[in-house]
């Protein structure tokens, strides 16, 4: 019989007859999930087990799964916690379909890379092997990569897409609602965020639902506008898939073949579909490979020393004594849906933990639990290695740490913020334009030996009124 775990749940998981699905609580009780992500995976997994070859099953705890004789399971998903459990239990493994490439795949990749890692060497090969986008070994529109046409500021009016898919709410939801609430009034789970309702697709009907929405209605803006933010559209083009695809409701590659298709038939431009392309085939693979990759202590790393605690305004999604607008409307978009898309997430919540030094383990553990689409795999690479730097350069070649004149450029958020984004020192200092230098000044010594960082360091010696920045950020006490 054939394990399903959380993130297995469509067709192409199913290589077994008989499957057994375990729903186990404790998972809810060691961490602060939102409640719209528990929501949506306990919903998932109910919506599955109603197939006729499923067997449910309710555990205490994953460890009861040694009761289930010949028990075959694709663990190497999500987490090597479970990989190990899977180990010490002894199941069978089989290869895990939900990726679009292998370990041998990966292991020849490193073969060709040398000593640094690069995403775009390893996207090269993913085109050049699945064939997407190629005609022969030549890439469709002549180039790889069209990024310099994906670039653009929101616009003044709005992007004016229709309202993306959202599924209707049904009696399961009722009932996992019913189950959630029991848990919390037991005083065994605690849950962050709003409660619902469920936007997320929750089985295979609604992901396909989702994914036909994106396609017909979004991927053709994807492109140009996926660097952008804009506080009165929470999703801009983007597909908000990562949801169905990390729960395994959709393929990775269906979703790719998919948008390769709207190119085809000309329904959606070739640089917002190479560029949606890359996300999948490129860097979602490419983060799943480097969880494996990177040991265990990977996910320890810090190498800025940064110690702070994550503030209560985070934890609890309140935002509260949160003053800037971009940073507080963010938290309250991820309090509302357990989801912000990648920008918020890398240039406003990153940004602010690097520039403010919260303790990258902590921060990688919040992304965890706070949004609906956070695994175990998916949070070193992008928090510990591309947000924080934590890894001293692994992933990336410099910090991504920006000031406020980046979010004043890609965003609307400045307009409407009591601090101004070109101010650095006084009552309207931004705290991103300020804490940027503070960053800069207060890591000096181990960034200056790194190229891509000479320029800004020049900018730093430039400063006339560094010491008044600096004292006014020791004492800042919110932001
Ligand atoms: C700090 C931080 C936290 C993140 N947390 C998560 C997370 O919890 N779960 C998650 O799946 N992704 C995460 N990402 C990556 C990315 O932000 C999300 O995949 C994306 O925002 C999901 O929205 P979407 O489906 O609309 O993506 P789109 O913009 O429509 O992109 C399409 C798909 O590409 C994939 N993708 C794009 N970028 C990445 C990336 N850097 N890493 C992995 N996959 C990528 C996703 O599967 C996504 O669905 C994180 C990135 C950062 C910087
Ligand atoms: S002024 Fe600074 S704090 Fe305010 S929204 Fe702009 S970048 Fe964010």
């Amino acid at each position: 019989m054939q394990l399903l775990l959380a993130d297995q749940l469509g067709p192409h998981f199913e290589k077994e007859e008989k499957l057994l699905l375990p729903i186990v609580d404790n998972q809810f009780f060691k961490r602060n999930y939102h409640r719209q992500k528990a929501h949506l995976i306990r919903y998932a997994q109910l919506a599955r087990a109603k197939a006729a070859n499923v067997e449910l099953v309710r555990l205490d705890s994953y460890r009861d799964l040694k009761d289930f004789q010949g028990l075959t399971s694709m663990v190497s998903g999500s987490s090597r916690s479970f990989d190990s459990l899977a180990n010490s239990l002894g199941l069978t493994k089989l290869a895990n379909p939900g990726f679009c490439s292998t370990k041998d795949d990966w292991n020849n990749y490193l073969a060709k890379a040398g000593k640094r890692l690069r995403l775009e060497d390893f996207y090269r090969l993913q085109r050049t092997r699945l064939g997407i986008l190629m005609v022969g070994s030549e890439p469709v529109g002549g180039k790889l990569n069209f990024d310099e046409e994906n670039r653009l500021p929101p616009p003044k009016p709005g992007l004016g897409l229709p309202t993306p898919y959202r599924p209707v709410e049904d009696d399961l939801d009722g009932q996992v609602r019913a189950e959630l609430d029991e848990l919390e009034k037991s005083g065994k789970a605690t849950f962050i965020g709003v409660d619902g309702p469920r936007i997320f697709p929750g089985d295979r009907e609604q992901a396909l639902a989702a994914l036909n929405d994106f396609i017909v209605n979004r991927l053709d803006l994807f492109g140009p506008y996926e660097d952008a933010m804009d506080s009165r559209d929470w999703t801009m083009a983007h597909s908000m898939l990562s949801v169905p695809m990390n729960l395994g409701l959709l393929s990775p590659l269906e979703v790719v073949q998919a948008a390769v298709a709207a190119y085809e038939s000309g329904h959606a431009r070739l640089a917002s579909v190479e560029g949606f392309v890359r996300q999948i085939i490129g860097w979602r693979d490419y983060v799943w490979q480097l969880y494996w990759h990177f040991d265990q202590d990977y996910q320890n790393l810090n190498e800025l020393g940064a110690h702070t605690e994550i503030p209560a305004g985070w934890k609890d999604l309140s935002a509260k004594g949160i003053e800037a607008n971009c940073l507080s409307s963010t938290l309250k978009d991820v309090s509302q849906r357990a989801w912000s898309h990648h920008i918020p997430r890398l240039m406003v919540l990153g940004n602010t933990a690097l520039q403010r030094g919260f303790d990258p383990k902590a921060v990688n553990d919040w992304f965890i639990d706070a949004f609906a689409d956070g695994t175990p795999w998916v949070m070193p690479a992008n928090v510990i290695g591309m947000s924080l730097y934590a890894d001293g350069g692994k992933m990336s070649t410099k910090p991504y740490a920006s000031g406020g004149a980046y979010i004043n450029k890609m965003s609307n958020y400045c307009g409407s913020c009591r601090f101004k984004p070109t101010v650095r020192v006084g009552e309207d200092a931004c705290p991103f334009t300020a804490g940027y230098w503070n960053f800069l000044s207060k890591n000096s010594d181990r960034l200056r030996g790194n190229h891509r960082m000479s320029q800004p360091m020049a900018g730093l010696k430039r400063l006339t009124d560094l010491e008044q920045l600096l004292e006014q950020e020791q004492k800042r006490e919110s932001l």
